[in-house]
């Protein structure tokens, strides 16, 4: 935005006299030494622990934000999921009548920039609640109790305020697990945090939402009933919410006709919603700098080039053409668990999430304790779905299916050694026994892994017209639900009951 304010001004200044550009100068550069000035004293190393004005804690935005749902574009999920937080806001005193405890904690989880920040404010904003931001390294000191004390400030200023929503970006920094070599500090302060969060009086409705993008750091006490016990995954947009959040973001920019949302969406697989931002906000820049009156495809497409440039993900030709097999090889889990009818397939995804390029989301029937033989090679066969349906289609293999493997070996290897399923008899084998019967167990494990993959394998052929329309589905939307998957299944005859 300061970039684009810059250009333009530079461009108005060209047709003036030279009084003028003279004194405008002048205006200028006071204008960035005060900007520098600015920017320095805020990265200025600070000597002592700034103790603890909230105010530059926490910003308080209750007035000024006018950031709703509608700010928000995809995740429509998500926003659903937060209506029910939203409507114990707005009526908390119907749920106190009924001796309901008003829930405070929710943790927003996913990768970066893919608007857990935004949802947090516009929680805020739909229930004109006090917004008050904090970053878990804000909390971080060197002195034992500092960060302590500024947590109590924080929920102290939330509490007077109430209603608000404390949003506590990173949180991380506070919250990961504490272990031997234990930090006093931190403990400190992680266990402030714990403390507000149950003290809460019932009178007082605040909301912590806190956001992170490592779940699996976080220690458990944060995770507990009454703290942070919804947790919610803000991961990266699909094709479609790409288009949303790309209108969003271009809403208030002229657009020339050579422009075509859609056609964008389309080329930024992989990318998240404030990196759309970006290259909508880049476009505009260029547009600028061009002199010209609308953003064009012209600029968008440079836009693109500069946001991926300084972004350390994959080239997106690359990602384009792996595209097409993470679309196969997701078809093949999905197929042959729905026909074997392991779990439920909730849905399935090639939206990349972390290291993974696409993945099958699947909620077991029901709570099973105990499973058969027949079951466990089905699970093995479902693992092997993936590697399978690349085999099937492209006649080669990739890197893709590492995970898998691991998962199919770790089973059929407890098969043969715990649950007695090989051919070498009911026995339970001992470390010791593994080790020295190695070379046998490992045929055993072969074998059963074979044949877990020789059905994925017949299976596939079979359904290879719903295998391909589910690809191109995914190809297509880049995420299936599971009643789209059900309608898929339904366009094509019954297909074969494999489930013994
Ligand atoms: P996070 O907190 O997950 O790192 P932010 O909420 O700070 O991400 O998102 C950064 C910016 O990206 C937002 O201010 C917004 O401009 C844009 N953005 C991200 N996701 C969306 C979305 N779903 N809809 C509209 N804008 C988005
Ligand atoms: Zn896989």
């Amino acid at each position: 935005m300061f970039t684009a304010f810059m250009f333009s001004r530079y461009y108005t200044y060209m047709g003036s006299n030279r009084m003028k550009i003279l004194y405008k100068c002048t205006f200028l550069l006071a204008a960035i030494g005060f900007l520098m000035y600015i920017i320095r004293s805020k990265s200025r190393p600070q000597l002592a622990p700034s103790i603890l004005s909230s105010e530059n804690l926490a910003n308080k935005d209750k007035n000024n934000n006018n950031t709703s749902f509608n700010n928000v574009a995809g995740l429509e999920e998500i926003k659903e999921e937060l209506q029910e937080t939203i409507d114990f806001i707005n009526n908390s005193n119907k749920y106190r009548r009924m001796g309901a405890r008003i829930p405070q904690g929710v943790l927003f989880y996913g990768p970066p920039g893919t608007g857990k920040t935004l949802l947090a404010k516009a929680v805020a904003g739909e229930t004109k609640s006090t917004f008050l931001y904090a970053s878990g390294s804000e909390f971080v000191e060197k002195y034992v109790g500092v960060g302590a004390k500024r947590v109590r400030t924080l929920f102290e200023k939330a509490k007077k305020e109430a209603p608000s929503i404390i949003f506590i970006d990173e949180i991380d920094a506070i919250g990961t697990r504490r272990n031997m070599d234990s930090n006093n500090e931190k403990d400190q302060t992680l266990n402030q945090l714990l403390v507000e969060m149950d003290g809460f009086n019932t009178d007082e409705t605040i909301i912590v939402i806190g956001a992170t993008n490592r779940l699996d750091l976080l220690d458990e006490a944060l995770l507990r009933p009454g703290r942070f016990d919804r947790h919610i995954y803000v991961g990266n947009p699909n094709m479609k919410a790409r288009e949303q959040i790309l209108e969003v973001h271009t809403k208030n920019k002229p657009l020339d006709n050579t422009v075509n949302i859609l056609d964008i969406a389309k080329k930024t697989h992989g990318l998240s919603g404030a990196d759309l931002a970006n290259i909508a906000n880049e476009a505009a820049i260029i547009a600028v700098r061009n002199d010209r009156p609308r953003v064009s495809i012209d600029h968008f497409n440079a836009a693109i080039e500069r946001v991926l440039a300084g972004l350390e993900i994959k080239n997106p030709t690359v990602l384009l053409k792996e595209k097409r097999t993470v679309s196969v090889h997701e078809a093949g889990h999905a197929l042959v668990s729905k026909i074997l009818k392991i779990d439920m397939v909730q849905k399935i995804s090639i939206v990349p999430r972390g290291q993974t390029l696409g993945y099958v989301l699947r909620f077991p029937e029901d709570d099973r304790y105990l499973l058969t033989k027949q079951e466990l090679m089905d699970k093995i066969s479902a693992f092997l779905a993936g590697r399978a349906a690349e085999e099937l289609i492209f006649n080669e293999i990739t890197t893709g299916a590492k995970d898998d493997l691991d998962k199919a070996t770790d089973l059929a290897r407890k098969m043969v050694c715990d649950y007695g399923m090989g051919s070498l008899g009911h026995m339970a084998m001992d470390e010791s026994y593994v080790k020295h019967n190695y070379d046998i167990i490992r045929v055993e494990i072969e074998n059963l892994l074979d044949k877990g993959y020789q059905s994925a394998l017949k299976i596939l052929r079979e359904n290879r017209d719903i295998l391909n329309h589910i690809s191109n589905t995914l190809m297509e939307e880049e995420t299936i639900d599971s009643h789209q998957l059900d309608k898929i299944f339904e366009t094509y005859k019954k297909p074969i009951d494999y489930a013994t």
